[in-house]
């Protein structure tokens, strides 16, 4: 079975968040279940494309609206990935430094429609395409609407929602930029007024999914707007709880480390990675560590942290630090907390700290207003880190609190005195020395790779096929 993963993102080549985790991971273990699935996403200006070389194996014009684009279809050579990976270039548009910005709406329509447009030209066809967020949501819209795309019809579309946050929304002004349709049809690209790329993907797709049981249910009461949407359309969503690839994320051979680790070195290996960080970051290395990792916005928390950090940091004996960026305000307030002797930041992104601070924190932050799924507990865990989560979404689906026989610290609800009570109990549990390097030791194990939840899009997949 051909399957072709339609995304913005795709580590190690484009990476803003989780999506391109999942997008460059779950191809290779859908392969290993006899799949043959590949990826394909715009042609960015970064380093990884740069460094790499590409064929050239389609050319062609795109017509957005009244405005012709020439397009070239590139695919990966020598990949090491594990699957082929197929850039759409079209330079005018997506040869950008960045991923995201505000023409989006000209942009990644021009990336499936030359998706879509190279499609055509394919003698075999994908069996499945699989569109990730509304990036890429209005391609099961002009699959089944668009007269040009009439011989790719018949092909499942699946949709996955990483974040129903963003929805692409656009206004109907722009609908002559989509390749003409039946406009009796035109209800399917709307929701609430506007041209709605997710609503659309859900009204259209064959299976909606939602990275996590929980964050599906969710949906049904708080989705931006999407709620009724996602309860209608219910039969055909289901939620699917990502996993992370043991490939990357291995504490024993991850060349990012200080210093590797097993379950029988654990303690010493975490020290290690724990040492160097509070070294460079002028932190007590005898005081337990507590990290937060992410995108600095209200989704994450991140508005609480600076009054959260103060509070912990008065009534706890702990460090901090905190690796991340996004609200300028959040990271100006943060700022403020540097001359803290307990408390340290850096304010970017970078890939290399992120996995030392995942070997080499004691305890990682997550009080998350909105989590579909959240890997960075699971990376946590497969390093010894415990962590520290509000119970939604993904973090419900994957920490279990201590207090009822499992391996985190949750709460219910972000509040400045909730999180800074979790912290508090975490500080606490810290103490306990002999308990706190048992349960390290034991949610190195615990498994949230891939090989499970790849069988179920694999069945679903199927399912679709019948
Ligand atoms: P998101 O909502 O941002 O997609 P996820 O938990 O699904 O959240 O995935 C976040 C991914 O991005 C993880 O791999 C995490 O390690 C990484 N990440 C986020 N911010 C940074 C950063 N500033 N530096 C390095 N890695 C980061």
């Amino acid at each position: 079975m051909n399957i072709l993963h339609i995304s913005a993102e795709c580590f190690p080549i484009a990476k803003v968040g989780g999506l391109a985790d999942v997008v460059g991971a779950l191809p290779n273990y859908q392969k290993e279940l006899g799949t043959n699935s590949n990826v394909v996403i715009p042609f960015f200006n970064n380093r990884f494309n740069q460094e790499h070389t590409f064929e050239v194996i389609f050319t062609g014009n795109l017509q957005l609206g009244e405005t012709s684009y020439g397009f070239r279809i590139l695919k990966l050579l020598n990949s090491t990935l594990g699957f082929d990976l197929f850039c759409v270039d079209i330079t005018e548009l997506l040869y950008t430094e960045y991923v995201y910005s505000n023409d989006d709406t000209e942009r990644f329509l021009a990336f499936q429609i030359a998706t879509l447009d190279w499609l055509l030209t394919l003698k075999e066809k994908p069996d499945i395409l699989h569109t990730h967020d509304h990036h890429t949501g209005l391609i099961p819209f002009m699959i089944s609407q668009s007269f040009r795309y009439k011989t790719l019809k018949e092909i499942p579309t699946v949709l996955t929602i990483h974040n129903a946050q963003y929805q692409g929304w656009f206004s109907h002004e722009k609908t002559f930029l989509i390749p003409s349709f039946d406009k009796k049809n035109i209800g399917l690209l709307d929701w609430d007024g506007s041209i709605n790329p997710l609503a659309c993907a859900i009204k259209c797709a064959w299976s909606v999914t939602t990275v996590s049981p929980s964050y599906m249910e969710e949906l049904k009461l708080n989705a931006n707007g999407l709620e009724a949407l996602l309860s209608h359309e219910s039969d055909k969503c289901v939620g699917i709880i990502n996993g992370i690839d043991w490939n990357v994320w291995d504490p024993e051979r991850d060349p990012k480390l200080i210093k590797n680790f097993s379950k029988t070195t654990v303690v010493s290996g975490k020290k290690a990675n724990k040492k160097w960080l509070c070294e460079k970051f002028n932190l007590d290395k005898n005081k337990p560590l507590f990290c937060f990792i992410g995108r600095l916005v209200g989704e994450k928390g991140a508005d609480l942290f600076f009054d959260i950090f103060k509070k912990s940091l008065k009534e706890n004996t702990i460090s901090i630090l905190l690796l991340g960026s996004g609200h300028k305000e959040t990271e100006q307030q943060l700022a403020t907390l540097n001359s803290h002797a307990d408390y340290n930041s850096f304010i970017g992104y970078d890939e290399t700290l992120a996995h030392i601070i995942y070997a080499g924190a004691d305890f990682l932050l997550m009080p998350s207003r909105v989590e579909p799924c959240g890997l960075n507990q699971m990376y946590a865990l497969r390093y010894g880190t415990t962590p520290i989560v509000n119970s939604i979404g993904g973090l419900k689906d994957t920490v279990i609190d201590i207090e009822d026989g499992g391996y985190g610290i949750c709460h219910d609800g972000v509040s400045i005195d909730k999180v800074t009570a979790a912290i508090s109990k975490a500080a606490l549990f810290y103490t306990d020395k002999k308990r706190f390097q048992k349960n390290s030791r034991s949610i190195l194990s615990i498994d949230y790779s891939w090989s499970h939840s790849a069988k179920e899009y694999v069945q679903l997949y199927k399912s679709l096929k019948l």
